[in-house]
C-alpha cells in the first residue's frame, strides 16, 4: 500500500467524492465532470528538492515501471495502482529541442519544440491513455465486471487506446467518424485489433454515441471526459520543466480541440507549484483552427459567452471538435495562467507547418495550428524576442502524409502553398541532373 491516496472529485466544487474504482464519469448530484484529486499534503512528506532528485533518478531506469515518463511521477500520478497492473510502453521522456533557424527566422531566440509524438503510437495520447487502461486492468484484477473499453476519436484516441488494451489483452471498441482520419490512424486501431467502428458522422456525433453504449457500466469509457487520462497528460508539465532544469518558460503554446490536454497541463504545473518545486506559472497560449473555433469564441466575450459550434472540415483533424468536453477545466486553466486564445486559417496552419519543415522539423497539422498563432503573438509583440517559448508539437508528422503530399502538388483546398518542393523528374542521364543541382542551389540561399 502506497502511504499516498487520489480519489475522484466533482470539478464545480459541490464536495462530491467518488472511488478510482468507481465507474462513473459525472458528478451524480449535479453533472459536473469529476477530477482526479490527490492528498497534496501527504505528498508534502518529501520536501521539493526530494522529488526533483528521485524524478531525475528515475529517468530511463529500468526498475519496472519508473523508466516510464509517466510512471517515473507514480506518486503524483496513481499512487492507488500496483506495479504488476500498470499498462506501460515506457511512454514519455519526448525531446524538447531547441528550434534554433525557426526561431532566428521570426525573431526570437528561445524557441523550443516538445515532440509528444515521438512516442509508442506516435502523439501524446499515449501518456494518458497508460493510466487509463492501467486502473481498468486493476478493477478487472479485483473484480469489476468490465466487458471493454471504448472510445469516440478524432484519430489519436483510438490509436493509443487500442495499443495498450491490445497490450493488456483488454477488448476494445473504437468509433471514428468515417473519411476524417487520417490513413495511418484508421489502421493503427485495426493493426492492433481493436473493433473499428466508422460512423458517418464527425467527432461530436461519436461522442454522443459512445455515451450512450458506456451507459452500459460493461463498457468502460475511455474518452478525456474521463479524467484518469489527464493524470498521465499532466505529466508533460513536469517533464517540460525537468527538461529545463527544473525552470520555467515564459509561454507554452498548445493545439487544442476538446481542451483535456491544455488542462492537463495546467494542472501539472499547479501541482509542481502547490509542491513548491516551482515559483512562478507559465502564461499559456490555446491555438484553434479556425474551422473549429468554440474555445476562441468564448474568449472573444472574456468567457462570459459559450456557444458550441458546428465544426468546419479542417486539415487539423484530430482538433476539429465544436462542443468540447473540457470546456468548464480549459477556462479555470486559462484564468490562472493569464493564457491567451488565438486561432489560425487553414492556410495559415498549413504554411506554418511546411515552414517549420525546412528548418528540419516534420509537422503535423495540429502543431501547424500552433506555429501560426506564435507567428501571429510574436508579430503582435505579445511574446517578446528574448522570452523562452515551448511549442507542444502534439503528433508526429508522418501520421499525415497524405496533408505533406498534397500541399506539395499544391491540391490542399483553400491553401495556398508557399513553401512547395515538388520532386524534379528526369531521365537517367548525367547532364541533366547535374545540370538540375546547379540549378537548384543557385536559389538554396534565396
Ligand atoms: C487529441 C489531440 C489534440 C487535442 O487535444 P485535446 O485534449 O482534445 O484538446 C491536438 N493534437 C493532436 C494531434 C491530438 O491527437
Ligand atoms: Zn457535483
Amino acid at each position: 500500500m502506497s502511504q499516498y491516496n487520489c480519489w475522484f472529485e466533482c470539478v464545480r466544487g459541490c464536495g462530491r467524492r467518488y472511488a478510482i474504482d468507481e465507474i462513473v464519469y459525472r458528478c451524480e448530484d449535479c453533472g459536473g465532470l469529476l477530477d482526479v484529486e490527490h492528498d497534496v499534503d501527504a505528498l508534502r512528506d518529501r520536501s521539493a528538492a526530494a522529488w526533483m532528485q528521485l524524478f531525475d533518478r528515475r529517468i530511463h531506469t529500468n526498475e519496472w515501471p519508473y523508466g516510464s515518463g509517466v510512471w517515473g511521477k507514480k506518486e503524483w500520478v496513481m499512487p492507488w495502482l500496483d506495479n504488476e497492473n500498470i499498462v506501460s510502453m515506457y511512454e514519455g521522456h519526448t525531446n524538447c529541442f531547441w528550434a534554433e533557424r525557426l526561431g532566428k527566422e521570426i525573431g526570437i531566440s528561445d524557441l523550443w519544440v516538445k515532440l509528444c509524438g515521438n512516442s509508442h503510437t506516435g502523439s501524446f495520447k499515449d501518456l494518458g491513455m497508460t493510466v487509463l487502461i492501467s486502473v481498468v486492468k486493476q478493477m478487472m484484477a479485483t473484480g469489476k465486471p468490465i466487458r471493454a473499453v471504448a472510445c469516440a476519436s478524432t484519430g489519436d484516441t483510438s490509436a493509443a487506446l487500442a495499443a495498450y488494451a491490445a497490450a493488456a489483452k483488454i477488448p476494445a471498441v473504437v468509433l471514428l467518424p468515417k473519411g476524417k482520419v487520417s490513413t495511418a490512424q484508421l489502421i493503427q486501431p485495426i493493426a492492433n485489433g481493436a473493433l473499428v467502428l466508422a460512423l458517418d458522422t464527425d467527432f461530436d456525433g461519436c461522442m454522443r454515441i459512445v455515451k450512450q453504449i458506456t451507459h452500459d457500466p460493461t463498457i468502460y469509457l475511455a474518452n478525456s471526459m474521463n479524467s484518469l487520462r489527464m493524470e498521465g497528460q499532466k505529466t508533460v508539465a513536469m517533464e517540460i520543466v525537468q527538461q529545463f532544469d527544473w525552470q520555467v518558460p515564459d509561454w507554452i503554446v498548445i493545439p487544442v480541440g476538446n481542451l483535456g490536454n491544455v488542462s492537463a497541463l495546467g494542472k501539472g504545473f499547479l501541482l509542481m507549484r502547490d509542491l513548491g518545486l516551482i515559483d512562478k506559472l507559465p502564461r499559456i497560449v490555446c491555438a484553434q483552427a479556425a474551422h473549429a473555433n468554440p474555445l476562441y469564441l468564448s474568449y472573444q466575450t472574456g468567457f462570459k459567452e459559450y456557444r458550441p459550434v458546428q465544426a468546419q472540415k479542417t486539415l487539423a483533424s484530430a482538433i476539429q471538435i465544436g462542443d468540447p468536453v473540457s470546456y468548464e477545466r480549459a477556462v479555470k486553466i486559462l484564468t490562472a495562467f493569464d493564457g491567451i486564445v488565438e486561432q489560425a486559417s487553414e492556410d495559415e496552419l498549413a504554411n506554418a507547418a511546411m515552414r517549420a519543415d525546412r528548418t528540419g522539423m516534420y509537422c503535423c497539422p495540429h502543431t501547424g495550428v500552433a506555429l501560426a498563432v506564435l507567428f501571429k503573438l510574436v508579430d503582435r509583440g505579445e511574446i517578446r524576442p528574448d522570452e523562452r517559448v515551448v511549442v507542444i508539437s502534439t503528433a508526429h508528422g508522418l501520421k499525415f502524409t497524405n496533408f505533406k503530399v498534397q500541399y506539395h502538388d499544391q491540391t490542399l483546398a483553400d491553401v495556398e502553398s508557399r513553401y512547395v518542393n515538388p520532386p524534379v523528374e528526369l531521365p537517367a542521364d548525367y547532364d541533366a541532373v547535374q545540370r538540375a543541382i546547379d540549378t537548384a542551389l543557385l536559389t538554396f540561399n534565396s
